[in-house]
């Protein structure tokens, strides 16, 4: 034994000395900034309250338009989905769990179950809508080929107009501007308030942040902001996300996790 000693050694020294591993920790998942965010949004009472708050403000700017409209047409409250009514954050977890970064496919898996919970206040909200005369739309960027669990989906949690009437969602050859849809909305509405967590659920102008992230473009419309449109929270996802990768989602995981640390302001 005595003279496989140094050999032994040798080897020990040689498996402790071998390079790192590209990544550094393997049990590292390529989803694990997500963890936090969706710890936040999932597991902090911060975020049921943001939700509670938002809605009341809603309530509040609706009853106001609609006890001032003196236009001919119907009157809409026009609403995102992901996000906003439903909550995908058990996708969010599958992400971090399996290690895997968003595709379509992935998605979908989750949206066919038909299980999203609505987000606190949205359900109270919708129906406070249809109690003062306005109508309830939907717009998202759900594909059309999940319009029939999605409404499944919406009326399950007990949403109002879960039908196909007023449920506008993205076709399968179009972008996920919104534009066309809200416009073919306002042929037969005026709508009141829009409610979105991601800024392209108000309008289009938001589509290119440009170099600083859109902040310009958002403080020359402030006013909007709890007047006509009302921003709901969301840390796990958005275009906020692709503007922080000048929307080049082909980066790899490891340029993508560089540049949310670059970005970032220190002192
Ligand atoms: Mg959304």
């Amino acid at each position: 034994m005595k003279q496989f000693l140094p050999v032994l050694l040798a080897l020990l020294i040689f498996a402790g000395c071998k390079p790192e591993p590209k990544n550094a920790n393997p049990n590292l998942s390529e989803s694990e900034h997500l963890v936090m965010a969706t710890d936040w949004f999932q597991k902090s009472a911060e975020m049921r309250a943001c939700y509670y708050q938002t809605f009341t403000l809603a309530k509040y700017k609706l009853t106001e338009k609609q006890n001032a409209y003196k236009g001919g047409k119907p009157t809409a409250v026009v609403l995102d989905i992901d996000e906003t009514v439903l909550d995908n954050s058990p996708f969010e977890v599958h992400l971090i769990n399996t290690g895997q970064l968003y595709s379509g496919k992935l998605w979908q898996d989750w949206t066919r179950k038909g299980t999203a919970k609505a987000l606190p206040g949205a359900v109270n909200f919708t129906h406070y809508a249809k109690s003062l005369g306005v109508e309830v739309i939907y717009i998202s960027n759900r594909k059309t080929n999940e319009l029939e669990i999605t409404l499944e989906n919406l009326k399950s949690e007990g949403f109002p107009n879960a039908d196909s009437n007023f449920v506008f969602l993205r076709p399968k050859d179009k972008s996920g501007d919104k534009t066309e849809r809200r416009n073919f909305v306002n042929i037969n509405y005026d709508v009141l308030l829009y409610i979105g967590d991601n800024l392209t659920d108000f309008s289009q102008i938001y589509g290119d942040r440009g170099a600083d992230l859109g902040f310009s473009l958002v403080d020359s419309t402030k006013n909007l902001f709890g007047e006509d449109y009302i921003i709901l929270p969301n840390p796990m996802y958005g275009e906020w996300e692709g503007a922080l990768y000048g929307n080049d989602y082909s980066l790899s995981a490891e340029q993508k996790r560089n540049l949310r640390k670059q970005l970032l302001d220190g002192y």
